[in-house]
């Protein structure tokens, strides 16, 4: 037979050569990503033109193919990580982890079975159960497990939550969120295959948390018509305005009903670590799940989710299939296999970059970042308020802060307001110079800054307004002269 000689292999050379240049360039970008856009443009046909080739036969030469990338396809792209990077939900990341990514993919940990990577599934516990003192969960019956993002952590709540309250038959099964809720628990809702009919979505007050008399009266009303009321999920900071529902006192109505109480804590749940955010929080402890998304205010590069559970044996006792081909590597109960708490087998080692960059920094190093943005936050409405031409129109909360351009002396309508407010919004994504979108807050168009960005500083966010103001005096002029 002839010897293989197609092994995917580089030598030890080039291996090393690539790898620096790999990290050389990581490094260049960390350390020079502010002066780079935040935002990136790019339609598809310019991407076909750039990207668009049949799958080459023949290989080129590493370094050309490296080149290329780092021309090419990493410079088409948001920064999410840009200190202007405002909206939707940043992703600041930290270095540490992203080296600590490298290392778990480098040696391709497979974080499945204990018996596979026994280091890999104790590291998991141990950030687990870190993560469950941070968020006053029972430690040693609490459990949990690392997902791809809080996407895949709501739908591992859901099934979980549908398998402990209902068993096998779901056909009555009711689940309440309130209008604020995440759209990533609506589309758990409808993978795991309820129908319409089955989800409650309850409307929030004038500060969009859960109207909890209008709840009550709808599993009151459900129970009388035969129904199942099963689960509610809460939000712990809520994507638009940052927004924590009352959580004590969904807790108790949860606790009366017997209904399962789930919180999506995706961008919010982090700020426990401050001692605003926790007394914000208040309550979060008494979920029966906890969705938080180590990938935003953890600091953590993507992908990381995690689903918190006051029982960790709700989790085995829904995701545990036993294959016979899985016989062999079954350990005992105090030997994790996680494909037995979630819905992957095959899992990449996402404790590792939590790890790390938790022994690295310092518990006290994150919850100082997280302060900080909850207080840069706060001084930004401060700015806002002392202005005669911002208003601020939700307060900021969670390091969120939601506000439009709208100066006293000028009496615009509602619509000329969102039509400056969008246009302010347009042309500073066009200018690329900060990555600010608008949201929708009680039908008004309005600007949302999410600052959770520990690299953010206030010249950054004055400079932003500055340039919105310059775009909002262009329309003003185009608006008094038509
Ligand atoms: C971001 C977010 C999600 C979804 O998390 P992904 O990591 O994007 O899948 C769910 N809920 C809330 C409240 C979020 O902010």
């Amino acid at each position: 037979m002839k010897k293989n000689t197609a092994r995917l292999e580089l030598s030890k050379e080039e291996m090393q050569k690539y790898g620096y240049q790999i990290v050389d360039a990581i490094v260049e970008h960390h350390h020079t990503q502010h002066e780079k856009f935040p935002v990136a443009f790019g339609s598809r046909e310019e991407m076909d033109n750039l990207f668009l080739e049949e799958a080459p036969e023949s290989g080129m030469d590493a370094s050309k193919v490296l080149e290329f990338v780092l021309e090419k396809v990493m410079t088409n792209t948001a920064n999410m990580a840009h200190p202007r990077s405002f909206s939707f939900v940043p992703g600041p990341s930290n270095y540490v982890s992203v080296m600590a990514d490298a290392l778990a993919t480098g040696y391709n940990i497979f974080s499945g079975g204990w018996s596979i990577g026994p280091a890999a599934a104790e590291l998991e516990i141990v950030t687990i159960q870190w993560l469950l003192k941070i968020f006053g969960f029972p430690k040693k019956k609490g459990g949990g497990i690392f997902t791809s993002g809080g996407s895949m952590a709501n739908l591992t709540a859901v099934a979980t939550a549908r398998r402990i309250k209902c068993g096998d038959d779901f056909s009555k099964a009711i689940i309440y969120l309130s209008d604020q809720a995440h759209s990533s628990n609506i589309k758990a809702i409808r993978v795991l295959g309820f129908k319409k009919e089955q989800i409650r979505i309850i409307p929030t007050d004038n500060e969009f948390k859960f109207a909890l008399n209008k709840l009550k009266n709808c599993i009151a009303k459900d129970r009388l018509e035969g129904l199942h009321p099963f689960c509610l999920i809460a939000s712990a900071g809520t994507t638009n305005t940052g927004t924590v529902d009352p959580l004590p006192e969904l807790s108790k109505i949860c606790k009366k009903e017997d209904i399962w109480f789930h919180i999506d804590g995706a961008y919010g749940g982090a700020a426990v670590l401050s001692a605003k955010g926790k007394h914000v929080l208040k309550g979060i402890e008494k979920a029966d799940s906890l969705t938080v998304d180590p990938h935003k205010w953890f600091y953590q590069p993507y992908e990381m989710g995690c689903l918190l559970v006051r029982n960790h044996k709700d989790l085995s006792h829904t995701f545990t299939e036993k294959p016979e081909y899985l016989r062999d590597i079954e350990g005992n109960t105090s030997e994790i296999n996680f494909y037995d708490h979630g819905i992957q087998l095959t899992r990449r080692f996402r404790a590792l970059k939590f790890y790390m960059s938790l022994k690295t920094f310092g518990l006290k190093e994150f919850r100082d970042a997280i302060t900080y943005n909850i207080d840069l936050a706060e001084e930004v409405e401060n700015l806002l308020r002392g202005s005669k031409s911002w208003e601020v129109v939700f307060p900021a909360t969670l390091a969120v802060i939601n506000f439009r351009y709208n100066p006293i002396k000028q009496n615009y309508s509602e619509k000329e307001l969102d039509e400056i407010n969008q246009y302010i919004s347009h042309k500073v994504v066009e200018s690329r110079k900060a990555l600010l979108v608008t949201t929708i807050l009680n039908n008004q168009v309005v600007l949302r800054m999410c600052l959770i960005n520990p690299r953010t500083t206030m010249d950054d966010v004055t400079e932003t307004l500055d340039l919105c103001k310059t775009f909002a005096m262009e329309i003003e002029e185009q608006m008094t002269v038509s």
